[in-house]
C-alpha cells in the first residue's frame, strides 16, 4: 500500500491557504508534471496524479474541513476519485476549469469518455472479521445524474441551446503557451457539451450533476489481507456530463481498500497467526499444559518437558482462512522464557538448593549457541553453505 502524503505538502501550501493560493499551486504542479512535457517519466505522472488528488480535497471546503481535522483517516466515509488509475486526459477534463488552455488533451484525439470515474474509499475490519468474512455498511458521495432535470442542466421545460462560441462542436482552437503552438481544447463557454443552457436547473446549477449519497452493503470474502481491494462494479460515478448528458454509457467501479486491524494478540503472517507465550522456567524443565487463547476459542497446548526457550509449537488450522481455497493457515506458538524479576525469600532458598544439584557444563551447549549467533549474525551465510 503507498503512503499517502500530506495533501499541503504535496501542494507546497500552508495549512492557512485560502481557495486561490490552492488553486494557484495545484496549476502549477500540474503544468510542471504535464507528462506531454515529461513523456515516457513515469514519476512525473505520479506526482501529477497526487497533485490532482491534493487539489480535489483542499478545494472542497467540506473535505478540507475533515481531513483537517482528522487525516486522510476523516476522509475514508467520503471517497475521492481513483486518480492513481485514471488516465491523464480525464483528469485534465475535471479539472478543466482552472487546467483549461494550459495543455490539457481534451480535444480532437481524445476518445470520447463514455465511461465513468472510479471511486476510492476505505473501511476497517478486525481480525475475527477476516476469519469469518463479513459485511459492511460503505457510505460514499458521488456525483449522480441530476434527478429534477435528467442531466441536461436546462430548468424544466425549457431545453439547451446550440453553444455560439464553438457553434456546437464542443471544442475551440487556442493558443498555448504565449503563442508557441495552437491546440484544440474543449469550448471554454460550453465545456465540451456543444450546448449551453438558457435558464439554468436551479438544483445543480446547470452541471447536470448532483452530489447523491449512497449506503452499499459490501460483502468482505474471509481471508482478505490489509491493503487489498474489492471492487464494485458500476459504483462509481456516470459518464460526464459533457460526453453523456442523461448519464448513459458505462458507469465507473468503486474500490473498497480493506484495512486490518492489527490485533495486539497475534502477529499475521500470510495465513498464519503467530503468538508469543510467556512461560517459567519449571513449566520448561518438568513440562507443562498452557492454555493458548486463538481467534475462535481455546487450545490446550502440551509443553514436552525439556522444551527450550524460543521453540516453536503449531496449532494446526487454528489460524486464518485462506482467501482463495478457505483452508486455514495455523496458530504459531513461541514459547518465551520469562525469568523473574523478583523471588520470595522461600523461592531463592529452594532456587539456591537446585543450583546446588545442577551439574549441567555450560560448555556442552555453548558450541551450538555462537552457531545459532553467528547464523544470525551473517544471515545463515556461514562458510559451509558458500562452498555448497
Ligand atoms: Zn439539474
Amino acid at each position: 500500500m503507498t503512503i499517502t502524503r500530506d495533501y499541503y505538502e504535496v501542494l507546497s501550501v500552508e495549512r492557512t491557504a485560502d481557495g486561490g493560493e490552492v488553486k494557484r499551486a495545484y496549476r502549477r504542479l500540474a503544468m510542471k508534471y504535464h507528462p506531454d512535457r515529461n513523456p515516457g517519466d513515469p514519476e512525473a505522472e505520479r506526482l501529477f496524479k497526487e497533485a490532482a488528488e491534493a487539489y480535489e480535497v483542499l478545494s472542497s471546503p467540506d473535505r478540507r474541513r475533515l481531513y483537517d481535522q482528522y487525516g486522510h483517516e476523516g476522509l475514508r466515509s467520503r471517497p475521492g476519485h481513483d486518480f492513481r488509475s485514471m488516465h491523464v486526459e480525464d483528469i485534465f477534463s475535471m479539472f478543466e476549469d482552472i487546467l483549461g488552455g494550459f495543455g490539457g488533451r481534451t480535444g480532437r484525439g481524445r476518445p470520447q469518455q463514455r465511461r465513468g470515474y472510479d471511486l476510492e474509499t476505505e473501511v476497517t475490519v478486525s481480525m475475527m472479521e477476516v476469519l469469518t468474512g463479513t459485511e459492511c455498511d460503505v457510505e460514499i458521495d458521488r456525483q449522480d445524474v441530476c434527478d429534477t432535470c435528467g442531466g441536461s442542466g436546462a430548468r424544466p421545460g425549457t431545453t439547451p441551446e446550440t453553444c455560439t462560441t464553438c457553434n456546437g462542436n464542443g471544442q475551440v482552437q487556442q493558443a498555448g503557451l504565449g503563442g508557441m503552438f495552437r491546440m484544440v481544447s474543449a469550448c471554454p463557454t460550453c465545456r465540451g457539451r456543444g450546448t449551453v443552457v438558457a435558464e439554468r436547473c436551479d438544483d445543480c446549477r446547470g452541471h447536470g450533476r448532483a452530489t447523491a449519497h449512497r449506503s452499499l452493503l459490501v460483502r468482505i470474502p474471509a481471508g482478505i489481507g490489509d491493503g487489498q481491494a474489492i471492487r464494485v462494479t458500476g459504483e462509481g460515478e456516470p459518464p460526464s456530463p459533457e460526453v453523456s448528458p442523461d448519464g448513459s454509457g458505462t458507469p465507473g467501479d468503486l474500490h473498497v481498500v480493506i484495512r486490518v486491524q492489527s490485533d495486539e494478540r497475534f502477529e499475521r503472517d500470510g495465513d498464519n497467526l503467530i503468538v508469543v507465550e510467556p512461560v517459567a522456567f519449571t513449566q520448561l524443565a518438568i513440562g507443562a499444559t498452557v492454555t493458548i487463547d486463538t481467534l475462535d476459542g481455546r487450545h490446550e497446548l502440551e509443553i514436552p518437558a525439556g522444551t527450550q526457550t524460543n521453540e516453536l509449537f503449531r496449532i494446526a488450522a487454528a489460524g486464518l482462512p485462506n482467501l482463495r481455497s478457505g483452508k486455514r493457515g495455523d496458530m504459531v506458538v513461541i514459547v518465551r522464557l520469562v525469568v523473574p524479576r523478583k523471588l520470595t525469600e522461600r523461592q531463592r532458598a529452594l532456587l539456591g538448593e537446585y543450583a546446588e544439584t545442577e551439574d549441567t557444563p555450560v560448555n556442552e551447549t555453548s558450541g551450538s549457541f555462537w552457531e545459532k549467533f553467528k547464523d544470525v549474525v551473517t544471515g545463515g551465510r556461514s562458510q559451509d553453505d558458500k562452498e555448497q
